[in-house]
């Protein structure tokens, strides 16, 4: 008899409940905290499969009674269900980890702090632009479960890994792992530096010696995974390098060992997407596809075609001269400090939100460079004002319309309004979606 219960009623609890019973578990049982009201959906999937669940609690006593816990990105390792889940010694696992052992199919996983989406969109389009079949699923918002059973076979699978699913994996081992950065964050949630650096770290902790490990070679966290990798491991880098993409002067080149021929696939400017970390996005996603035989000429292809991912430096609109971007995915200070130092036009920097522990000083150089006035918002406002008010024009706002209403008064042609807040949305929005999906609104509207 095969027991799971699954901690937390979101899409990946969901997709794992379903994986579940399509794979002849006998008992399957799905626990969320949150009242049902916040779940109506799922509570309705569970009932058309005749899933058990409940809402609005987790019931301890139940534990003993499963083999398997399966848990939720996001569920804090303090949750009570999961210190008396490890104190029962339970095997507690994550979403992928579940998923992994139905999949027969190559898998290229895509972790690091900031770029993931970016990266594993991009990777994919590639993918399907050289005429291959490739699937992008994970954080990226189509949890693994839904499909590992389904897809065809070949099919590559493009895995984007968050730190809180590399958290409980045992067995998971991607063909390809990229790791694109390291800097902190989610730092309540695993509390070090370090912790959170070892999440991501496990992505390759299962590769053999015929898998690949693809490096930032220019990030010194990143870097540090080359001495414990267990297969062959590649750089990308915005300098030459032996084995691996990088950038050379204005051009994107290539370098494998075996020869000792540089391949140059590109100008740097020719990549659609702005910005030098999607150059770093580029050069990763490049070596990645490489590997399974994707010619330069498609990668150069899809490259200049590829046009990015809603809610990152997307473009909303030109009104008289100013150009308004939504940029809401950045979430933490790494994101916001590449947005920012993206352009070379005068930027009206709209940032705030819930802080996680941020450390504003990184930033410092590149607002004094790049930024012509910052308006805060929402509860890490005080600390963003008292941090930058000595060194650029500071405004505080309430909310994100009086924000962009600010930002409209004070913009001149030839200016930047760049929303990429340095914070968690979940102050004042559901998600960095919804943040974004207001500030698009509020802008369409501006006269
Ligand atoms: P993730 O999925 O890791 O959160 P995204 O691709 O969604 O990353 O990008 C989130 C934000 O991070 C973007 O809006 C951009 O500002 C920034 N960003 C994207 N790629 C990188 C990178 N390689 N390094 C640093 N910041 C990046």
């Amino acid at each position: 008899m095969k027991s799971i219960c699954i901690v937390g009623a979101g899409k990946s609890g969901i997709a794992t409940a379903l994986l579940a019973k399509r794979q002849g578990f006998d008992r399957i049982f799905v626990t969320e905290k949150t009242p049902e009201d916040n779940f109506l959906d799922s509570k309705k999937i569970l009932e058309e499969n005749n899933i058990n669940f409940e809402f609005g609690k987790h019931s301890i006593n139940l534990l003993d009674e499963f083999d398997t816990i399966v848990v939720s990105p996001g569920v804090p390792p303090e949750a009570e269900i999961i210190v008396e889940a490890e104190r029962k010694v339970k095997k507690i696992i994550s979403e992928i980890e579940f998923a992994y052992q139905f999949n027969r199919n190559p898998i290229i996983g895509v972790t690091g702090t900031n770029g993931k989406t970016t990266t594993t969109a991009l990777i994919d389009y590639i993918l399907k632009n050289s005429g291959k079949k490739s699937i992008a699923v994970g954080n990226i918002g189509t949890p693994f479960s839904q499909y590992v059973d389904k897809v065809d076979p070949g099919t590559i699978i493009v895995l984007e890994l968050s730190s809180y699913q590399l958290d409980r994996i045992e067995k998971f081992k991607p063909e390809v792992a990229i790791i694109l950065n390291i800097t902190p964050d989610h730092l309540k949630y695993h509390k070090t530096f370090s912790n959170y650096r070892e999440a991501k770290f496990k992505i390759f902790a299962n590769q053999k010696h015929n898998d690949l490990l693809i490096l930032n070679f220019d990030d010194k966290e990143t870097f540090l995974a080359k001495s414990q990798a267990r297969g062959q491991v590649a750089f990308f880098s915005s300098s030459p390098i032996e084995f691996g993409a990088y950038l050379k002067g204005d051009e994107i080149c290539l370098r494998f060992p075996e020869s000792a021929n540089e391949e140059v696939i590109m100008k740097s400017e020719e990549i659609k997407i702005p910005g030098l970390h999607n150059v770093y996005n580029s050069l990763a996603s490049i070596v990645a596809v490489r590997f399974f035989n994707v010619s330069n000429e498609e990668i150069c292809n899809a490259l200049k075609s590829f046009e990015g991912v809603e809610h990152r430096m997307e473009f909303v609109r030109n009104l008289d001269g100013v150009s308004y971007i939504n940029d809401s995915k950045a979430t933490n200070i790494d994101s916001a400090y590449y947005a920012i130092s993206s352009y070379k036009q005068p930027v009206i920097w709209i940032a705030g939100g819930r802080s996680d522990e941020n450390d504003y000083e990184f930033l410092d150089d590149v607002v004094e460079k790049n930024v012509k006035a910052i308006i805060a918002i929402g509860e890490a406002k005080g600390e963003i004002f008292s941090h930058f008010c000595t060194m650029k024009r500071c405004y505080l706002e309430d909310t994100l319309e009086d924000a962009v209403f600010r930002a409209r008064q004070i913009a001149e042609a030839g200016d930047i309004v760049l929303l990429s807040p340095a914070c968690k949305s979940f102050d004042m929005f559901r998600n960095f979606e919804h943040r974004g999906q207001t500030f698009k609104d509020i802008v369409g509207k501006l006269q």
